[in-house]
């Protein structure tokens, strides 16, 4: 009987989020629980998103009509403290999605040890097709509608795919005139003028660099012989390719929702990033040759780093992946047969996205922790607590890696798991 209900029980909670990308973290989940032998009675409320809100709300366009979006967020854990975790604007948003980027939020922040569960958020939107004007109304009227859901203390939003540093500052007005006084604690990401904090902008790909960095000494790869592809050219790729170039390294190929650019003497980072700047994509671009995303992702190099969406590395092209190193600078862009192919080849060292992105979320505590106590930090002070906190965490995956013989990704996500299960079983069970 117990059994039954247990069953029947599993196959009524993974329906809400059933997506590819929520069976594809759900997969993770299982593998790394078995690994370090968790506990039946803690590894579902563990596995499974806390709450979720998902709200249609109306935004008025420029010509006056009337355009109704559906938005979602997870909390996926709430234990330790609040929830944090971004926000997308894309057109291909579903719910499953945002709990499956919770989830591993919550892995990353327990694995380099913030008092924070993982959340996510999303609107199913192409904010491209927006003008800036319908951008800020979308934007305040989604905070609008969260505001029963979030806090300062209870989930912190951020930039992610599609959402930038004026989004937080719409989002922090919203909710700032709500409650009838300033709130910047409510987002993180936000511009230095209302409570941002320095470092922020550059912080998860400084940090995807940093890793790299380190990666690539224990494989006694210098960096001036390492040669960089990067797949997506927003927030994250273009600060990754930008530290990557200050390290020595040459960007051999770029990549956006447009296509890729290859030079193999090496791309100019600063004239793209100013060329993207400047036309939100690098459709057009001139500095190296045009070809297809799938084509770049196979280019022969030292580290290709991911930096777009999810599930791009699959099974089917994992065994024509040509670099040494595979940084994760995007969250879950390799697939559960990818992880499979990459294992049994054994050439290609993945530094795992829980590890590798974890940079942004680590500054944005760092903006939380400035905000709720009106003090700021100087840049060279983030920067260097934000490398002490990933070397620290670099180095508890190596050792569990080393120690189980798991692969880094299995070593990261058991470490975070493990954290997460532990603490909800100390709190204990209520009432
Ligand atoms: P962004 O919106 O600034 O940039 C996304 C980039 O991906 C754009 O260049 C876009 O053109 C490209 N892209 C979109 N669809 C594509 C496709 N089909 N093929 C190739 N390129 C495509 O987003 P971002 O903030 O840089 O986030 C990128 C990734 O990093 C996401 O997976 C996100 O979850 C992850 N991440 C972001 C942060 C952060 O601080 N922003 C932190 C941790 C992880």
């Amino acid at each position: 009987m117990g059994e039954q209900y247990l069953h029947q029980h599993r196959s009524t909670l993974s329906t809400l989020y059933d997506s590819e990308v929520f069976t594809m973290a759900g997969r993770q989940f299982d593998l790394a629980a078995d690994a370090i032998n968790l506990p039946e009675s803690v590894r579902e409320r563990t596995k499974y998103p806390k709450r979720c809100l998902t709200v249609i709300f109306p935004v008025r366009r420029d010509d006056g009509s009337i355009h109704v979006f559906e938005g979602y967020r997870v909390q996926h854990h709430l234990s330790l403290g609040p929830t944090k975790g971004g926000l997308r604007f894309h057109p291909d948003v579903n719910i499953g999605e945002v709990a499956a980027l919770a989830m591993w939020m919550s892995w990353k922040c327990a694995l380099v040890g913030l008092p924070y569960g993982g959340a996510k958020g999303g609107v199913a939107v192409d904010p491209f097709q927006l003008s800036s004007r319908e951008l800020e109304n979308l934007s305040r009227r989604y905070m609008q509608e969260m505001i029963p859901f979030v806090g300062p203390n209870i989930d912190v939003m951020a930039p992610d795919v599609g959402t930038n540093e004026q989004v937080m500052a719409w989002m922090m007005d919203t909710y700032s005139i709500q409650v009838g006084n300033a709130v910047p604690a409510i987002v993180t990401g936000k511009p230095l003028s209302v409570g941002g904090s320095e470092g922020r902008r550059e912080a998860t790909g400084r940090g995807v660099a940093h890793m790299v960095k380190t990666y690539l000494e224990t494989l006694r790869i210098p960096l001036k012989e390492a040669t960089v592809v990067v797949q997506g050219f927003g927030n994250v790729g273009t600060e990754a390719a930008l530290a990557m170039t200050e390290y020595g390294a040459r960007v051999v190929a770029v990549g956006d929702v447009s296509g890729g650019y290859h030079r193999k003497s090496g791309i100019d980072v600063a004239k793209a990033i100013e060329y993207q700047r400047h036309n939100r994509t690098l459709r057009d671009w001139d500095g190296g040759d045009a070809f297809s995303n799938e084509e770049l992702l196979e280019l022969p190099c030292t580290v290709l780093i991911p930096a777009a969406l999810e599930r791009v590395i699959t099974e089917e092209n994992a065994p024509r992946l040509r670099c040494r190193v595979l940084a994760e600078a995007a969250n879950g862009p390799t697939t559960n047969g990818a992880d499979r192919v990459l294992e049994r080849r054994g050439d290609i060292d993945v530094i795992p996205d829980v590890l590798c992105n974890a940079g942004g979320v680590i500054v944005s505590y760092f903006e939380w922790i400035q905000d709720l106590q009106s003090t700021y930090w100087v840049r060279a002070e983030v920067l260097r607590k934000l490398y002490e906190i990933l070397d620290r965490a670099h180095h508890a995956v190596e050792k569990q890696k080393n120690r189980f013989n798991f692969s880094r990704r299995l070593a990261a996500l058991s470490l975070g798991i493990g954290r997460v299960a532990e603490a909800k079983t100390a709190r204990g069970l209520f009432p």
